[in-house]
């Protein structure tokens, strides 16, 4: 197991209520640099809900929360320093209509990082090449296939030089033909050495680059094995239920 200084995300004893809803349960779990991690489960077992709290955008009322070496929630620049070192990709892509594929990309590095206009331009252009758009640079969001605009959302995110990549059901709004193509930007990146949690029912992507899977049920992490463990024949009967149902 990794040390926690290993660790970028690194959870103990997490739980979230809304109202009555015991949201999270007790979750643990550390993360460490340059691993590939899918989660799954069932609808409302709370994937979002505690992929939401890791990119500090949802709070929580017991337990900790160490991201990049920060306890979020403690102090408001430090949370949001850690915060940054963060990118997030949802399953409705979330770029600004209004805006170029471009500028889509270059915005928080204009307005975050104070790139100038060449230097944003530059390295937007490095990741919009990386997921295989240099070509949409100049179109607009709608003119985009879902597929190409989740490939967008995605260099966007790569842009901040992020050293955790979030993904929340990435594939799930996308038409079967464009699943692949979001899926194949995601194996690269994975290859790359991103360190990436990713909520997915894609099992054919935990199979070929996770290293551990999750699985949620009821708020709580009810299995959690290295990915060649979850799928096989010892791994744990309410994972295996679920599996029939997913692929
Ligand atoms: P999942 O992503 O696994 O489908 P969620 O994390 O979205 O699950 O939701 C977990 C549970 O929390 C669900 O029962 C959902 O209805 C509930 N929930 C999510 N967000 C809120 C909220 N803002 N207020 C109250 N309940 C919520
Ligand atoms: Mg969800």
């Amino acid at each position: 197991m990794s040390t926690q200084s290993q660790s970028i995300v690194d959870i103990q004893g997490l739980n979230k209520w809304y109202g009555a809803l015991h949201v999270l349960n007790d979750i643990d779990l550390a993360v460490a640099s340059g691993a590939c991690v899918v989660v799954c489960g069932p609808s409302g077992s709370g994937k979002s809900t505690l992929i939401r709290c890791i990119n500090g955008l949802g709070s929580y009322q017991t337990g900790t929360l160490r991201l990049a070496g920060t306890t979020l929630g403690l102090n408001a620049s430090e949370t949001a320093a850690a915060r940054r070192q963060t990118g997030m990709v949802f399953q409705s892509f979330n770029l600004f209509p209004h805006l170029t594929v471009l500028s889509n990309c270059t915005l928080a590095l204009r307005r975050v990082a104070g790139q100038s206009r060449a230097e944003a331009e530059d390295i937007a252009m490095a990741h919009l090449e990386k997921v295989r758009i240099p070509e949409k640079a100049k179109s607009y969001p709608g003119q985009l296939s879902g597929g190409q605009q989740q490939r967008v959302a995605i260099a966007r995110a790569l842009c901040l030089n992020p050293r955790l990549m979030l993904f929340d059901e990435p594939t799930s709004a996308l038409d079967p033909e464009m699943i692949k193509e979001v899926l194949d930007v995601m194996v690269a990146l994975a290859r790359d050495g991103m360190t990436m949690i990713c909520v997915t029912h894609e099992m054919g992507f935990a199979r070929e680059v996770a290293d551990q899977v999750v699985f949620m049920d009821g708020g709580s992490i009810v299995d959690h094995a290295p990915v060649r463990d979850f799928f096989g024949p010892s791994g744990h009967p309410r994972s295996r239920l679920f599996l029939n149902t997913v692929l």
